[in-house]
């Protein structure tokens, strides 16, 4: 069993931490910010935490991140729902499900706004031996220890703030978004991690609300609406409270307008499945969030690692525009990645861990992350060619399927049922497609259908009701 060291207290940092503890490591995790999780107050209004930008902006959990934690770490989710998370079955909310089917349930999740989460994840780390946390420790470098000659920097530990040195057998980078550790280990002498990095391109204008009649808002249609100019994500949440985000491309300057409450009023309001998810009292103002990074690191580059002794986890690894809310659950995954092969691989064979973690996140958890790109890029270029006022064309008869599917989704239960599988992450579109007929069924249902499918406003409408020019 090993000493590791998880930098950063955050989705993936905490899931990490559990998942090593339970498998007898000892674990210390240190996080920059300094506030402890707020004991009774409620964690959304009392928890200050600087460090994560998107702290007090909308969150949904998917069912896959629900089942694996059911199965992995079953007591974050009591602990989250005796605070007030939500069970819900995403099925419900799609009108064309039909009955209820056998295996319906596994469209179930439990989800709450981000401070609800993350304070249920350090509650069960406060409680779980071979856990310490310390906050207010931020990291500012790595170790390596210069006695040793290694092929490649070998890191021994990390230095922190005030000169402290924290030594590990294995450090976990779970720093995010903003993660140091490409510097950091140029720093040490290491090559750069292969990096791959670009602003997403999108802006959400968000807002938080609560029940005034203690029933959330009645879901119409999918939590994720594709509109000309505009998604809208509609996501319910801990304790009556909802969130909804309006979604446009930053270089759309029509759209700036969106961040005065009134216009972002005014915009839901033209949505005819998304304008009652206005009903209610509003419990934040518009929430703005831009330059978002889509960021990938690989740290075998050119067949070797760039060091040993180091590996990042979740964000800090790779993450995307966050409009198919799979960032928790694809750091869970590559979180149950590290615990297994640290089950399979002494911590001690440096060169072999680095390799095989590598390997696995490679084969098992990029292949995720490029499908949010995929789908991203091309979304955003619709966006773009919305604000233009030119058609959408790509020669990817990939995108022309997926458009299919949308709306063959919103008339078809099986159709429902296999796209919410994709966007649940519950299984790859070549395992879905896989069910006889349905490929031919999309196509017949959806590859006529207009190009988008849910009721809502044109631009023009929308730039008239937001008082916008073209
Ligand atoms: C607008 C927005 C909406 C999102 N919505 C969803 C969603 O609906 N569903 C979903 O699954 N995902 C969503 N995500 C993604 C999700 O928030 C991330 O995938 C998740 O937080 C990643 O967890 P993490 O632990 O890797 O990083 P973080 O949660 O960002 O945590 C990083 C931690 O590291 C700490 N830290 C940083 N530097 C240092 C240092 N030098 N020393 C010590 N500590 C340090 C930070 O303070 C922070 O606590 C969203 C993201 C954004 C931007």
């Amino acid at each position: 069993m090993a000493r590791i060291l998880v930098l950063g207290a955050g989705l993936c940092g905490l899931s990490t931490a559990l998942l090593l503890a339970r498998d007898g490591h000892e674990v210390t995790v240190v996080e920059r910010d300094p506030a402890e999780p707020p004991t009774g107050a409620q964690p959304w209004e009392a928890w200050q935490r600087p460090g994560v930008n998107q702290f007090r902006l909308p969150h949904l959990m998917l069912p896959r991140w629900r089942a694996e934690m059911d199965r992995e770490l079953p007591e974050v989710l009591r602990v989250l729902e005796a605070a007030g998370g939500l069970r819900t079955n995403l099925l419900a909310m799609l009108p064309p499900r039909g009955p209820w089917r056998d295996g319906d349930e596994r469209f179930e999740t439990v989800t709450a706004r981000r401070p609800v989460l993350e304070s249920a994840l350090a509650a069960v780390a406060a409680d779980t031996a071979g856990i310490t946390v310390h906050r207010g420790v931020a990291v500012t470098g790595l170790l390596t220890d210069p006695a040793t000659r290694t092929p490649v920097p070998h890191v021994t530990g990390v230095l922190a703030e005030g000169g402290r040195l924290l030594r590990a057998d294995l450090v976990v980078d779970c720093c995010g978004r903003r993660s140091a550790l490409a510097s950091w280990l140029q720093a040490i002498g290491a090559r750069r991690p292969a990096e791959e990095r670009a602003d997403c391109g999108f802006v959400y204008f968000a807002r938080h609300f609560r029940t005034r009649t203690g029933a959330l808002p009645e879901g119409r249609t999918n939590l994720l609406q594709r509109h000309e100019s505009m998604s809208i994500l509609t996501l319910p949440a801990d304790n009556g409270t909802w969130s909804v985000a309006l979604v446009t491309s930053s270089r759309d300057r029509s759209m700036r307008a969106l961040r005065e409450p009134a216009r972002w009023d005014a915009a839901l309001a033209v949505y005819p499945d998304a304008a009652h998810w206005r009903d209610g009292e509003t419990i934040s103002g518009v929430e703005v969030i831009a330059g978002i990074e889509d960021r990938y690191r690989g740290f075998v580059a050119d067949g070797r690692p760039v060091a040993t002794g180091v590996v990042a986890v979740g964000d800090s690894w790779a993450c995307t525009n966050p409009s198919l809310g799979r960032g928790a659950t694809i750091g869970l995954l590559h979180a149950i990645g590290l615990r297994d092969v640290l089950r399979t691989t002494d911590p001690d064979d440096h060169d072999k861990l680095a390799r095989r973690f590598h390997e696995w996140t490679s084969t098992a958890v990029q292949p995720l992350h490029r499908n949010t790109l995929w789908y991203d890029r091309h979304r955003l270029a619709e966006l773009d060619a919305d604000a233009a006022g030119l058609p959408y064309q790509t020669d990817d008869p990939k995108w022309a399927f997926s458009l299919a599917m949308f709306a063959a989704a919103r008339t078809h239960p099986d159709v429902a049922r296999a796209h919410l599988t994709l966007g649940s992450l519950l299984a790859d579109i070549d395992e879905v497609l896989a069910e006889p007929g349905l490929a031919a069924r999309i196509t017949e249902l959806g590859t006529h259908a207009p190009n988008h499918p849910l009721a809502g406003p044109s631009r023009r409408e929308l730039l008239a009701a937001i008082g916008g020019s073209p």
